[in-house]
């Protein structure tokens, strides 16, 4: 095995295809713009989840559903559109909690694909290549910008999530507690090298 340089930088991160990414046959494409980055995949599973594993996989806290609640808003202000008329409420938390149901709802449709990446800042990295949640924001280049326009002002008048192909750890603590949330010790495998990082760094 070859000698672990820059380890100082080095992070593990949660990932998951979502149905619709799974559905669409977006596997390949977007386990191979994480692979050709110079990311490694260190575990990684189809699962068909349980509503229980996916409602505690989402945080439950008042901030984080009223952070959800607030970008739709934002993107309905952008649009001239009420929020009182697509979602029938102005409150953010009470949006927000219907937006998480939603999008229980959106992850139990079909399997998902989860997984662990190590790298160079792979937190961040993962999320910059995975782009914005809102796809009709996203940058194109990124997986949510390349293969999607979704939005909330499309989605929550349908009362539903928006489909964006990909869920991705923003944080350190995040990461954590989503990989322990997933996958046991036993189902990752950091212990291979990588034959292109020798080139690579
Ligand atoms: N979501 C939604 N409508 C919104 C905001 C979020 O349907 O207005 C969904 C979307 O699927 C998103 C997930 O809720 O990926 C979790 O939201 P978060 O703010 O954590 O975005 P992410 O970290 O996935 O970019
Ligand atoms: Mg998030």
């Amino acid at each position: 095995m070859s000698e672990k340089k820059n380890t100082l930088a080095i992070e593990r991160t949660f990932t998951m295809i979502k149905p619709d990414g799974v559905e669409r046959g977006l596997i390949g494409e977007i386990l191979g713009r994480f692979e050709k980055r110079g990311l490694k995949i260190i575990a990684l599973k189809m699962v068909k989840p349980s509503v229980e594993h996916i409602d505690n996989h989402y945080p439950k806290d008042d901030t984080w559903i009223a952070r959800l609640g607030d970008k739709g808003f934002n993107c309905f202000a952008e649009y001239g559109l009420n929020p009182k008329e697509v979602m029938g409420t102005d409150n953010n938390l009470e949006a927000g909690k219907m937006v998480r149901q939603w999008l229980v709802d959106y992850m139990i449709e079909a399997p998902v694909v989860a997984m662990v990446i190590e790298g160079i800042h792979a937190i961040e990295m993962v999320r910059k290549i995975t782009g914005s949640t809102l796809p009709n924001k996203a940058e194109i280049g990124t997986i949510r910008g390349d293969f999607s326009v979704d939005s909330p002002a499309a989605a929550n008048l349908n009362k539903r999530s928006i489909k964006n192909l990909i869920h991705a750890s923003e944080t350190k603590a995040e990461a954590e507690n989503e990989i322990k949330h997933w996958f046991s010790e036993e189902e990752i495998h950091p212990d291979y090298d990588r034959a292109d990082h020798a080139a690579m760094f």
